[in-house]
């Protein structure tokens, strides 16, 4: 079995149990992402990817801890070698930043409405950045929302300016507005992550009450003028009710327009809590879909700097889990 493959059925399965040395510093216990709210997720490297794993002490999938890192994970009668990596801020290798847990949306797969609403300041933020700045390729800054879309960028758009100095690439993900595009490229960030969501526009409608899907999508095609092709980036969740077709025509709109889409499992929270994980089978055969889309367009998911595209914790990633 590949790693492609044996990452699909990883993802599938979504969680690990730790066994032998401590985690420390090689778990995550975040706010946001697959996995917000719960005992924390770590994350199993080998040579040819990174998969991101809920701890669970039912998970069938082991990872064996044996100090400094060195992990071998066992699953389903095969062990493979690797490495537990170190966590920065939420993952390996980045400052990726929750600026405002909870949130006043109430997207029905989403953990974040449930976590307690809390904001941290902009000296809290700097203060988090300096203390991994010499270990991070770069800072990802998301955020829920605490009183409405306009005044979380005000927000996160000062937390940024407070960033700038450390001058690693900075890429933002909050649900924008008319110029959230414009502002943010104007402070001279590097990528942004706009999320689509789900694969059609009735899907959206029910997953995320109160949101504007055009809204997302207009501020997808202008951040591409701005941030370049591959720049920008798009989650779309498998798992909520979509049919594949559909999956594939949003997968073709979003690559069409250069925007490079993560293709995020459900992970069952929030109101979904009782939906299935989507199947190794699925996520493979949109992986192909989505590699062929993306070479159509020229795009190359290997060019991201920043944010998931670049960490590849939770889906499968074109050019890095396998061929593009
Ligand atoms: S892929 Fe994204 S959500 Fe998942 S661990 Fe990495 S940065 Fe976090």
């Amino acid at each position: 079995m590949d790693w492609l493959e044996l990452k699909a059925r990883l993802l599938e399965t979504g969680t690990a149990r730790l066994t032998g040395a401590g985690g420390g510093p090689y778990i995550s216990a975040s706010t946001a992402g697959p996995g917000a709210g719960s005992g924390g997720s770590v994350f199993f490297s080998t040579g040819s990817g990174r998969v991101r794993l809920t701890l669970d002490p039912e998970s069938p999938v082991e990872i064996e801890h044996r100090g400094g890192g060195r992990a071998v994970l066992r699953y389903d009668g095969m062990t493979l070698g690797g490495v537990l990596e170190p966590v920065a801020l939420h993952c390996p290798r980045q400052a990726y930043i929750t600026v405002t847990s909870g949130c006043i949306y109430r997207c029905r797969y989403c953990e974040v409405p449930a976590v307690a609403a809390g904001r941290k300041t902009p000296d809290q933020i700097e203060e988090m950045v300096a203390a991994v700045a010499a270990r991070i390729d770069a800072i990802s800054i998301t955020s829920g929302v605490l009183a409405s879309v306009e005044e979380e960028e005000e927000y996160v758009i000062a937390i940024v300016r407070r960033l700038l100095r450390f001058g690693i690439p900075i890429g933002v993900s909050i649900f924008p507005g008319e110029a959230t595009a414009e502002r943010l490229h104007d402070l001279g960030i590097a990528e942004v992550k706009f999320n689509v969501e789900t694969a059609t526009r009735d899907l959206f409608a029910v997953m995320c009450p109160g949101l504007d899907w055009d809204m997302v999508w207009r501020a997808l095609r202008r951040s591409v003028d701005l941030f370049g092709r591959g720049h920008v980036f798009s989650n779309l969740i498998i798992g909520i009710g979509e049919q594949d077709r559909e999956v594939e025509e949003c997968i073709r709109a979003l690559c069409s327009t250069g925007v490079v889409p993560v293709i995020r499992p459900l992970n069952p929270a929030g109101e979904l809590r009782s939906y299935a994980r989507p199947t190794a089978g699925r996520l493979l055969r949109i992986y192909g879909i989505t590699s062929r889309l993306l070479r159509e367009a020229a795009l190359d998911p290997r060019d991201s700097l920043t944010m998931c595209p670049a960490c590849t914790g939770c889906d499968l990633v074109p050019g890095r889990d396998g061929p593009l």
